[in-house]
């Protein structure tokens, strides 16, 4: 494979971009090697600056639900930006945006637009403080809910690839009051609650992991740590930036019969523009400027081109259901064929998988939290990555991610890639 046009570009841009990144797995620095330059996106397909192409298991990170560029989302941007891309005032597209998220998932009686998962997270965090009018936070191990100083504590995804789930310059007195429990563990989220009474605000979770790799929720967790913040008067925050929309029409909540007090989304509801939000119950949302006095603002937030995109994304997914079906088909093919692969070479692998949301782990043991992911041998993980690479798969550079199927995903390409997975695993393990 030819990559000099993306090494020169990767070299070029270190020069005036820390990292020659904006966000740091992008950089491919946990599989050995320099990032590719990606010039455009159709469907399932990938084509970086030196012409290769690739079957795209990355979708940004979640948001290309429906593939890359769809027809009815590239028609309802292009007719939005006509009309100017940002006025800085209320619009009808954010109603109708409102009003479709309220409808898919019922928990949210409320909702306000945000510019990213990040700016969803902590502003929710910060009103749950406000209503509750406590200070620490319970979140998990693992768990990532964007690079906010609160939660950059024992952070999964890029923080847990490259080494820094602490970081740097988060000071000590926010630090203190984020506690940290187990996921899948309600025993130590008990010890927690017991350990500070009366002082948590907030509690909030990936009801599936994707940011250690995918991990579901054991049985009865979700359920138990919702007890335990009704029983506690926490406030209980699911946060379905990645799952939301992606895993059932209403989300994990849905998909679990979970009912959260506040949510928050990203990733899909922007269709590929940045966006986030916070919603939940009205008690609560009132609370939020200028209803109420919990400040919370932003330029772009609701952005016209934004709420076209996502407006448009939701509306497909809602109003064909089937979207979930052809997913599930697609992802229960490349889960059992790559079984297949394993069990036919006794490859010390493990799968797991949540609809179109799953990760292989190169360990043996089961993963069900932190612990058990970091087992996992990320040697051996980058040498399957670039295997892969070569052979015109593109995944995500780190093995505590996870990998996503789009509507646009064929039977066939999955085919291609399972017989690409065969060679790259046979190769990996052969070192
Ligand atoms: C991606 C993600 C975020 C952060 O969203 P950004 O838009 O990258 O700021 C937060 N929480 C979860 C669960 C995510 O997957």
């Amino acid at each position: 494979m030819n990559t000099t046009t993306s090494e020169r570009l990767f070299e070029r841009a270190q020069q005036t971009i820390p990292g020659g990144v904006n966000s740091p797995v992008r950089a491919f620095t946990s599989v050995g090697r320099s990032p590719l330059f990606i010039a455009r996106a159709h469907g399932s397909k990938l084509w970086d600056v030196d012409g290769n192409e690739f079957i795209d298991y990355v979708g940004s990170w979640g948001p290309m639900i429906l593939g890359h560029a769809h027809p009815a989302v590239v028609e309802a941007l292009q007719k939005a930006i006509v009309d100017g891309t940002s006025f800085g005032a209320a619009t009808l597209r954010e109603i109708e945006m409102a009003e479709l998220i309220a409808k898919l998932m019922p928990s949210i009686e409320m909702v306000r637009m945000v510019n990213s998962g990040t700016e969803a997270t902590m502003s929710a965090v910060r009103l749950a403080r406000a209503f509750t009018k406590r200070e620490k936070i319970i979140k998990f191990e693992g768990c990532y809910h964007g690079h906010a100083d609160s939660f950059l504590i024992s952070a999964g995804s890029g923080a847990m690839t490259l080494g820094i789930p602490d970081s740097p310059g988060v000071t000590q007195s926010i630090a203190a009051d984020t506690l940290t429990a187990t996921y899948n563990d309600l025993q130590s989220v008990r010890r927690m609650i017991d350990a500070h009474p009366g002082q948590i605000a907030a509690m909030i979770v990936e009801p599936i992991v994707g940011n250690m790799g995918c991990v579901p929720p054991a049985d009865g967790f979700l359920q138990g740590l919702r007890t335990l913040c009704t029983t506690h008067g926490i406030v209980f925050i699911l946060d379905e930036v990645m799952t939301g929309f992606r895993v059932a029409p209403g989300g994990a909540q849905q998909l679990y019969n979970i009912e959260p007090d506040l949510t928050t989304l990203g990733k899909i509801i922007g269709g590929g523009l940045p966006v986030g939000a916070y919603g939940g119950k009205k008690e609560i949302m009132k609370l939020i400027a200028p209803s109420g006095p919990v400040y919370q603002a932003g330029t772009l937030s609701g952005n016209p081109l934004a709420m076209a995109a996502g407006l448009e994304t939701l509306q497909i997914l809602n109003a064909t259901p089937d979207v979930y079906v052809v997913l599930e088909e697609r992802a229960a093919q490349l889960a059992e064929g790559m079984k297949q692969i394993i069990d036919r070479h006794h490859l010390p692998l493990t799968q797991n998988r949540v609809g179109s949301m799953f990760t292989l782990f190169f360990t043996r043991e089961r993963v069900t939290d932190f612990t058990s992911a970091k087992r996992s041998d990320t040697a051996r993980f980058g040498r399957y990555f670039n295997a892969m690479l070569g052979k015109g798969v593109y995944l995500a550079p780190s093995q505590f991610e996870a990998a996503f199927i789009s509507t646009a995903h064929t039977r066939g390409e999955i085919e291609h890639t399972l017989a690409a997975a065969e060679e790259s695993l046979v190769s990996a393990f052969s070192m």
